[in-house]
């Protein structure tokens, strides 16, 4: 596990001003994206966010102005995805990190060389960071778990094994898009509790899902065993990710097999990924209620329950047509924390890993839909309007029981503390489009 060092300080500034003023990204952050031009047929190539501008690393990589792993790093965070920059694992990426805060910071005598590598973020489009290859989704609120296995299986809602291992499954990579995305309204097969047929047509009960988005860094060969001492070197970062899902569909598909169609027609996933070593500063510990069973030992380490955690505030608004058109202020739906997960990313890289399973850089853990333990920290409309039995009142007189064509959903992420720098994830929007009928 990366530990906190001088690329953290509290007191480092930039030469890049705007991110000394209260941006989502300081100079203690320095999160990568995949980004061209606005409107251009430039090649897609890595930058780092400093404030409000994005610095190219293409651009720093042909400057020849490092040298050794941090040029070999700088070359392959060039290429139109980050698959090889996330491969190069931690000890690389960290040595990154440590020559771009240096060359940022205000007494930096590179000013001058890398001022020519700056681009406004407002004149650029993103890609996707990298080709996710495999899309795994986990279900770490136990509040989550409870809440919906209430409304599925009143009788029975939290499984005996929730308790024992991360639960997953495994998505689709391919309708997952950067934010901004649109997208039209699923159709799909659903059955209403007291029809005797099950009918097909546009979904009526769709939703999204605030979640952390994790990404492999570090490939494992098949049959490798990740242990969980280790287990963060195979985790590059961390972006916001929705899940969209339809509540409907899911309900008469998920048993026996678990969620299919209801999951996998759009998820989407903010442009910037905050690596594990800059949300160093927001480790938190791991604890169990004693009432709970503790994890079996290959799911366990003294690190793990010392700081396993990560404490990243979450915040969901939408954006209705009415707003959108009244030119009002989106409204915010709820907000929750990362820290309430059942488990922690180590926990879930380890146990994805403990059968042998290839983990590949690049690849997208989805964390699960993270719902705190209150109501105002639902992390979906099925919870907000209560199975949707009860609409979501909406400051402008709008209500929501499940989202309408027209919505936009955003999600926004921030880290802080006393004594460290605040740091933010920036953030994921996407809208609905009405069902392609
Ligand atoms: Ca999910």
């Amino acid at each position: 596990m990366l530990m906190i060092n001088e690329t953290h300080d509290i007191n480092l500034t930039s030469w890049v001003s705007s991110a000394n003023n209260e941006s989502d990204f300081p100079i203690q952050n320095l999160p990568f994206a995949i980004f061209r031009r606005q409107g251009t047929n430039e090649e897609f190539r890595g930058g780092v966010a400093i404030g409000d501008q994005v610095l190219d690393l293409a651009v720093v990589a042909n400057a020849n102005i490092f040298s050794g792993s941090v040029q070999l790093a700088l070359q392959a965070a060039s290429q139109s995805t980050l698959n090889a920059l996330m491969d190069l694992g931690e000890e690389v990426n960290s040595a990154l990190r440590l020559a771009l805060s240096k060359a940022l910071r205000s007494d930096s005598d590179l000013q001058s060389a890398l001022s020519p590598a700056l681009i406004s973020q407002q004149e650029v489009e993103f890609s996707m960071p990298c080709h996710i290859g495999d899309y795994t989704d986990f279900y770490t609120s136990i509040y989550h778990a409870t809440a919906i296995g209430k409304l599925f299986r009143p009788d029975n809602p939290l499984l005996p094994n929730y308790k024992w291992i991360p639960i997953g499954y495994h998505g689709r990579s391919s309708t997952i898009g950067i934010s901004g995305q649109r997208f039209h309204r699923p159709v799909g097969q659903t059955k209403a509790p007291d029809a005797t047929e099950p009918s097909f047509g546009p979904c009526k009960r769709l939703d999204y899902e605030l979640e952390m988005g994790l990404f492999v860094g570090k490939s494992t060969e098949m049959g490798e065993i990740i242990n969980i001492e280790k287990a963060e070197q195979h985790l590059f970062g961390v972006c916001i990710f929705n899940d969209w899902s339809a509540r409907d569909i899911q309900a008469w598909e998920y048993q026996p097999l678990g969620p299919f169609l209801a999951k996998s027609f759009a998820s989407t996933i903010s442009p910037w990924i905050v690596t594990m070593e800059a949300l160093a500063p927001y480790r938190t510990v791991f604890t169990r209620p004693e009432s709970d069973p503790q994890p079996l030992p290959h799911l366990s380490s003294e690190q793990n329950n010392q700081s396993g955690g990560l404490d990243i505030d979450l915040s969901c608004f939408i954006q209705t047509p009415t707003m959108r058109e009244s030119n009002q202020q989106m409204a915010q739906l709820s907000k929750s924390n990362f820290k309430y997960s059942y488990w922690t990313p180590a926990q879930l890289i380890t146990h994805h890993a403990s059968n042998g399973c290839a983990m590949r850089s690049g690849d997208l853990l989805g964390s699960g839909t993270q719902s705190g333990p209150s109501y105002e920290e639902a992390g979906s409309l099925l919870e907000l309007s209560k199975g949707g039995k009860t609409p979501f009142d909406l400051p402008n007189g709008e209500k929501r029981t499940f989202l309408e064509d027209g919505d936009s959903i955003i999600m926004r992420a921030s880290c802080s503390k006393d004594g460290a720098a605040r740091i933010g994830f920036g953030e994921v929007v996407a809208t609905v489009l009405p069902a392609k009928v």
